[in-house]
Order: C-alpha cells, then structure tokens, then sequence
C-alpha cells in the first residue's frame, strides 16, 4: 500500500506552489500561507484547496526551508500526528514534491489536479491522453490457445511489509501508520492499552516471525510449487525514518527468506512496490531530474537467484520492469507501477507526460512482441491500473493496451497494493455504460491479498492453478491465519492457524455454475459480480461472503451493509478496471473508482478524516 502524507504537504504545497506564474513582488507572509492551508484543510473545497497551494508554491519560491519548518509546524495539528513522524516524512517527501510543485504548470490546471490526487478535494482532471496508435491493427481473427488439462501451481504473495524491528508487548493501538515498537512518544511506564503479540496486530506491520511460520506452511502444505509470483511492497510502513540504508538489508533478507524456504528449483517473479525505494514513493522519470538507480541495481543483484542476466540488465536499465519467458510460449512482462501511482511527487512535475519514462511504449513493444511470436502473456505490478491512486492518463491508456491485445495475447493480469482481496474486470467497449457484460468482458485483473495484516485485515496469500497452455486461471484458493486469536497462539505457545480460506471455483460455482474444463475468466467473474447484486444484504449470500473475503475474515473490519450504498459501489468497482470510473462518493460531490484498498471500506473512505493525509504520514 501507499504513503499518504499530505496534509502538512499542503502546507508545504502550499508551501510548494507556484511555477509557471512569476513570483509576485512580495512574497506571501507565513501568517497568509496558514490561514489559507488551515481554511483548505477546514472547508476542504477545491477552490480553498487551490488557493492554498498557489500561496504556498509562492512562499516557497521565496524560500523552501522556510515552507519545510511552517509545514512542519502545521503538521501535527492539521494530521494529529506525532511530531517526529510529521518531520520525518516532510523531511523526505517535501523537498520533491516543492520542486515538482514548481515546475507544474498551473494555468493549464496542474493546480487543480494536484489537489485532486493530493487531498481529493478537486474532482480528478480530465483524460487527455487521447488514442494510442499500435505497431500493427488488432487482428481481424484472434487465436487463444485451448486448454491443455495440465495444471501447474502458482502461489502470488504480495505486500509483505516485514516489520524487522517489530516488538512483542509494546503498544499495538498507537496514533502512527504502524505500530508494535517503542517510538519517542511511548510511554513506556504506562501498560500498552493492547499489547503486541508475538504474530503481530491489526495495526502493524509483519513481525519477521510471521513470515517464517507463512514460509514454513507454504514449504510444508503445498506440494510442486512451479514458481511464484511477488507483487511488491516489502518493506514496511515507517516511511518517516526510512532511508536506503534501512530499506537495502530488509529487501535482502525477505528475498533471501523466501528463496530459502522455496528452494533452487521455484523461481519467484518479483515487481517493484512504493515502498522498495526510499523515501517511500519517489521513483524518478528520466525528464524529473533524481535517480533510483541505486535500487534497480540493487534489485537486480538480489533477485540474481530467480531472475535469467538478461532479465537481470532489463531491471538495472529499465526502471526496474523486466520481462522474461519463464516456460516456452509464455511471457511475463513486470511493470514499475510507480509510474502512475499519484504518491509518486516526481510525476507533478510533468503532468503533460501521460507515459513517464515512455513504460507504456515497452509494455506495447513487448506486447507485439509476443504477438508476433504467439506467447500468452501475464502482465504484473505493484500498484493496479484499475486502483484510484494510478493517475488518470495513465489508467486510460492501460486500458486501451489491455484491449488491443486481449483475450488472444494476455492471459492474466496479477498487482497488489490495496492489501484487500479485490478483482477488476476489463471490458471491450472500456467504460461505455450499459454494455458491461459476460459477453464484452475480455480480461482479469487479480489484486493479491496482502501478507500483512496492516490493516484491520488478515495474513494471507494466494495459489492459483493455472493452464500450461493457455495461461489461464482455473482455480483461485486463498490462505489465511485469524489474528484476531494471536494472543490465545502466545498463551497457548500455538503456531497461527494458516488454512485454505476460500477456493474461488468452489465458492462461487454454486450461483455461476462452471465445469471443470473452463477457467475461472472475466466473463465467469462478471456472472459473478451479477450473482452479488441479487439480495447483497443476505448474511450468507455471496456478495456477504464475498465482502468477508474482501479482508480476507477480519473481524475488524469494516461492514457493507444493505440499506447503504456499500454494496453497489463495491460492485461497480469491481467492474471498472479504470480509475476513470465514478463508483464511489469522494467528499465534495465528485466520483472514484473507491477500490477499498487502504484498510479502508467504502462508508470509511466517506467519513472525515484528517485533511491531506498524504503528508504527514498516512502511507500504504
Ligand atoms: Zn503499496
């Protein structure tokens, strides 16, 4: 998941403001610059919001450590966040997001734009990236392979987080992204209100024991792994003290955790997630100015036990996306997500670039690649398209790609990011209202459920069955442990209770029947999501069941209750592979997609929360 600091940001957006516009003659005061942030963050109105960052962008013109202390100042009240958290991730975050600020270009909008993927108080700019042009036409006659009968096992983890500094005893219930350590702020002489276990709590990150007992029960329950799929995000959420030399050692040993209980013979296909670089989210583009080289070179070196040399050079020289042929007649092409996911400040600094780094272009590439040579492809990454934190442009134009070559070349599309069990569809008409259905659904995007169990979710992962020939899906079975039962395991010296929690063809082929020669496909998904639209308050019907699985059984967890509009807004999500989508209230009477990620449930994402988070610490 992300980093969502923000709200000091603004004051330091504010702070960070201004570009295209030449400075006025007198620069705003400090006074002028918090009642306009304290008034945005109040009204949190889109044109309050504006006029804050302009301010801001102003003032920091005049000086931008000015803008960083009056942002740190303004932080912890306007987040109700701790002090040294606040300063930590301003520290970090704030410079690239002042020099991005600066470099936007308000007048054709920037402005407001930012203010949507920033604190969601403007409605989301509109899509200008126009018609993608392809090597060649879609071909009049698509080929998708038959179904060989052979399946093999894939198991997809994502978002492991480890916690290596993670404490048994400490406080679990603090006012941080996660907790479980002793901080500055801990009162160490009062008891915890709700002391750690040893497995770790719903408002933590993976303690390393964790992972090794998942580890020991994926060595010991399931049988002829052929390889794995790792979808990002390992270390964890202390974004406001981390560095490379903290975030290096803790990708090290998770990778080598995992290969060694694996062993030599499965290969794991990892991506890059927002939190393998560090500070947390800022991946460079080639036009932004900074470098993360130092992570793809460390990348390819730690991923050397799975990943071919030439696989290996693709990360080192291509952000960090690779793609490779892990078996003859198939292709999996890892993106660098990053590129789009609106933590990433680097991309305010060119809003007009909708492919930073030209990503896009190769995925296309790669592609036609495939195309030409008759490979059934898996595209993967961290953060999803389809999730409302990928920019706009962007998600528009994945989509095109997505129905230039599907269903005849992808087979299946694998992220993580939101930590729920989520799923979005892809349709041939895109996001055309009415003419969403079984027989327009062309594709799958699978969101892999998270490893930690920040938060209020379970530890889960997932293990597919998948077709040697034609790459699809055709069994999805998902394992968790109840860690609402964490301090019985401690009391009782019991190891966590990890089990089969749902199979997806088992759980759902008694409303849309299936037979065991067809996949579990987009078309059967959105039979699926019409079966959820039929009585979705019934306690034992699936779309309950289903919003059970969505946290994969936590009970704290939000609800998604009948007489509200949960439901309709879940099920549209899972209909709308674009952020593009309007399916979800945001504050101020505009739409989103509202994918649940986030430890969040729709009615929670509606409710108040402290203004422009993403600054000051609320980070996935
Ligand atoms: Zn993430």
């Amino acid at each position: 998941m992300l980093f969502r600091p923000l709200t000091a940001a603004f004051a330091v957006a504010a702070i960070c403001t201004t570009t295209a516009a030449a400075p006025t003659a007198t620069p705003p005061t400090e006074a002028q610059v918090r009642e306009l942030v304290t008034k945005a963050a109040t009204s949190k109105t889109c044109e309050d919001c504006v006029a804050a960052l302009r301010v801001s962008r102003e003032f920091a013109r005049d000086s931008v450590t000015a803008a960083i202390e009056l942002s740190k100042s303004m932080c912890p009240n306007i987040t109700k966040s701790p002090a040294d958290l606040c300063n930590g991730n301003i520290d970090k975050q704030m410079p690239v997001f002042i020099e991005s600020v600066f470099k936007a270009d308000f007048d054709r909008g920037d402005d407001k734009a930012i203010c949507h993927y920033v604190t969601d108080n403007c409605p989301p700019p509109p899509v200008t990236a126009g018609t993608l042009r392809f090597p060649r036409p879609k071909p009049k006659v698509l080929t998708v392979p038959a179904h060989s009968g052979k399946l093999i096992n894939v198991i997809h983890l994502s978002d492991w987080h480890v916690d290596e500094l993670y404490e048994p005893g400490t406080e679990a219930q603090c006012d941080r992204n996660t907790c479980c350590r002793t901080f500055p702020t801990t009162n160490t002489s009062a008891p915890p209100i709700r002391a750690a276990s040893t497995w770790g709590d719903y408002h933590c990150d993976t303690p390393v024991k964790l992972t090794r007992d998942l580890m020991q029960f994926i060595k010991k329950e399931i049988s002829d792994i052929d390889f794995g799929i790792l979808t990002g995000d390992i270390p964890p959420h202390d974004t406001w003290l981390e560095t490379k030399e903290t975030v290096v050692p803790i990708e090290k040993h998770s990778y080598e955790t995992i290969a060694s209980f694996l062993g030599d013979g499965v290969n794991v296909y990892p991506t890059i997630g927002n939190h393998e670089v560090a500070p947390a989210n800022l991946y460079p583009t080639e036009k932004s100015g900074g470098s993360a080289q130092w992570l793809y070179n460390s990348l390819s070196s730690q991923w050397s036990p799975w990943l071919t040399p030439s696989a290996r050079l693709q990360v080192r020289n291509n952000h960090g996306a690779y793609s490779t042929s892990p078996h003859r007649g198939f292709r999996i092409i890892s993106l660098n997500t990053n590129f789009c996911l609106d933590d990433n400040y680097y991309l305010f600094s060119d809003l007009s670039d909708t492919d930073p780094n030209h990503e896009l272009r190769w995925l296309i590439s790669e592609l036609q690649h495939a195309e030409d040579h008759n490979e059934r492809v898996w595209i993967m990454g961290h953060g999803a398209p389809y999730q409302t934190s990928c920019l706009d442009n962007w998600s528009d134009l994945y989509y095109q790609v997505v129905l230039r070559y599907s269903p005849h070349v992808i087979a299946e599309q694998f992220f993580g990011h939101s930590h729920v069990d989520d799923f979005a569809i892809y349709y041939e008409h895109g996001n055309e209202a009415g003419v969403k259905n079984a027989r327009t659904a062309v594709g799958m995007g699978w969101t892999g459920p998270s490893v930690t169990p920040y938060k209020n979710l379970n530890p889960g992962f997932r293990m597919y069955k998948i077709d040697t020939s034609s790459w699809n899906v055709f069994e999805s079975v998902t394992y968790i442990a109840n860690l609402d039962q964490a301090a019985q395991w401690d009391a009782k010296s019991e190891t966590p209770n990890w089990h089969v929690e749902y199979s997806a063809r088992e759980a759902y082929s008694p409303y849309v029947p299936l037979s065991a020669d067809e996949p579990l496909s987009a078309a059967w998904w959105h039979n699926v999501t019409e079966a959820f639209e039929n009585d979705p308050g019934n306690p034992t019907g699936p779309f309950q069941e289903y919003w059970k699985r969505h946290s994969k059984q936590s009970t704290a967890y939000a609800t998604c209750l009948a007489n509200t509009t949960c439901p309709q807004q879940m099920i549209c999500a899972l209909r709308s592979a674009t952020g593009v989508d309007a399916c979800v209230a945001a504050e101020n009477g505009f739409k989103k997609r509202g994918d649940g990620g986030n430890g969040e449930a729709v009615e929670m994402v509606q409710e108040t929360r402290p203004w422009s988070m993403k600054m000051c610490g609320n980070f996935w």
